[in-house]
């Protein structure tokens, strides 16, 4: 059977290797982290999942938390207003629940479960040099090293890529002892003009069922607050400043709050960056990048986890229908290219959401609050960025949509 190299043990990586050895591919991942590492090291992503990037994972039989993990039922959406009030303030349902297991869990189960199925795990932070060897070895070599230093052997695309430093100051803090939302389970999304966004949802941790907060500052800004934060103490104390300051409502839920765990804070930001897909090593090999390697948005709109899992799904079709042909570097573009006539309108939208909100998207996201279909159908677009293109991403569209609703 051919023989498939994955560098980096992450998302996508670990989804592609499961769906490949359940079709009868040879496959060995390579990471960097072993499952101890993973498990006692830091949070690295809040990783919320929607519906289609679910029923991706499903589809492997790798749900393995759809009991444990507390599902996310719906979106909220908050702007306030400068009296202290808030201007905006709506919520919808999501047709599928979405949800958030930690990585520090799913990751090492996922890696157990590519031993159980024959897979072989090497534990080795993989080089330039190293890719080499791979490509002499194996039928193909896939990267999925995420934010890793390797993913530099693959250039920036500048036609795809709108930004080249980052557009948000990100932290993250996993508590428990957050007040729930008294209607259902949502996705709490605020949005400060000028000064950044605060997501917080239900999710999975090592310590059990938690709240993520999310927080993403504009770069300069009050909310880009983190550079003198040495403590998980202080972190937390950081993280209830600025809801205290700037969104109250969301600083009341948060009178009981405590950190998950000492690992459960992060704070970075990175520049959203499309590559090229396919990097042409020093003997002339080939290697395709895979999900962030690729694709790496930020996180505002929580695109990423979703993205990884349909790329997998995406380039595993695309290996199954090549059978016994070789995977040149011609087959990687278009591989790559197929991924991305979906991944394209995430990348599109997110970026667009990154940027001050334009006329058209404020009179969209003010009339959600009247018009139910516009909350639902915004809502429903994170599982699914695909339709936003037909009417929240150009001005005219925008007005032939709510005209046709009789605004
Ligand atoms: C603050 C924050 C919040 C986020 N929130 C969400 C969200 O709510 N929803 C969502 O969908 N996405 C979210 N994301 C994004 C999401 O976590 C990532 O897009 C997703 O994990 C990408 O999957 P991946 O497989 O490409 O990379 P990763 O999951 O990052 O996996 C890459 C793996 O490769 C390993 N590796 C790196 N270099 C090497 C090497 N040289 N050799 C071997 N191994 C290597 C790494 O250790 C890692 O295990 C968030 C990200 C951040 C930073």
């Amino acid at each position: 059977m051919r023989d498939i190299m994955i560098v980096g043990a992450g998302q996508s990586g670990l989804h592609l290797a499961l769906g490949l050895l359940r079709h009868g591919y040879d496959v060995t991942v390579v990471s960097n982290r072993t499952p101890e590492d993973i498990a006692g090291g830091r949070v690295m992503s809040s990783q919320a999942m929607f519906g289609t990037a679910l029923t991706h994972e499903r589809a492997l039989g790798l749900d393995f938390w759809g009991d444990a993990c507390p599902p996310i039922e719906g979106i909220g959406f908050t702007v306030p207003a400068p009296d202290g009030g808030r201007a905006i303030d709506w919520a919808s349902r999501l047709r599928a629940p979405a949800r958030s297991v930690d990585q520090r869990i799913k990751m090492p189960a996922w890696l157990a479960e590519v031993e159980r199925l024959g897979g072989k795990l090497v534990f080795h932070e993989a080089t330039p040099a190293d890719l080499e060897t791979y490509a002499a070895r194996y039928d193909l070599v896939l990267v999925a090293a995420g934010k890793g230093a390797v993913a530099s052997l693959f250039r920036r695309d500048p036609r795809r890529s709108p930004y080249d430093t980052p557009q948000r100051a990100l932290a993250l803090t996993y508590v428990n002892g957050l007040a729930p939302r008294p209607e259902y389970p949502a996705v709490c999304f605020n949005l400060v003009p000028g000064v950044g966004e605060y997501f917080v949802f239900p999710a999975l941790t090592v310590t059990g069922p938690c709240e993520i907060m999310v927080f993403e500052g504009v770069p300069g800004g009050p909310m880009d607050c983190w550079a003198d934060v040495r403590t998980p103490e202080e972190h937390l104390a950081r993280s209830r400043w600025i809801l205290e300051t700037f969104l109250p409502w969301e600083a009341e839920r948060c009178a009981a709050v405590e950190l998950t765990d000492e690992l459960g804070v992060l704070t970075g930001r990175f520049s959203p960056t499309v590559r090229r897909p396919v990097a042409t090593l020093p003997s002339g090999a080939s290697v395709l990048g895979v999900a962030d390697v690729v694709v790496l948005n930020d996180p505002i709109t929580g695109q990423g986890s979703n993205n990884a899992a349909k790329c997998a799904a995406s380039y595993l079709e695309s290996i199954l229908d090549r059978g016994a042909r070789p995977y040149d570097a011609e087959w990687m573009e278009r591989t790559f290219e197929r991924y991305w006539a979906d991944a394209s309108h995430a990348t599109a939208w997110t970026n667009a959401l990154l940027a001050p909100p334009p006329p058209h998207v404020l009179d969209l996201l003010g009339a959600a609050g009247e018009l139910p279909e516009v909350a639902s159908r915004f809502v429903n677009g994170f599982d699914d960025p695909r339709d936003f293109a037909a009417w929240f991403m150009d001005p005219d569209r925008a007005g032939a949509y709510l005209a046709s609703l009789g605004r």
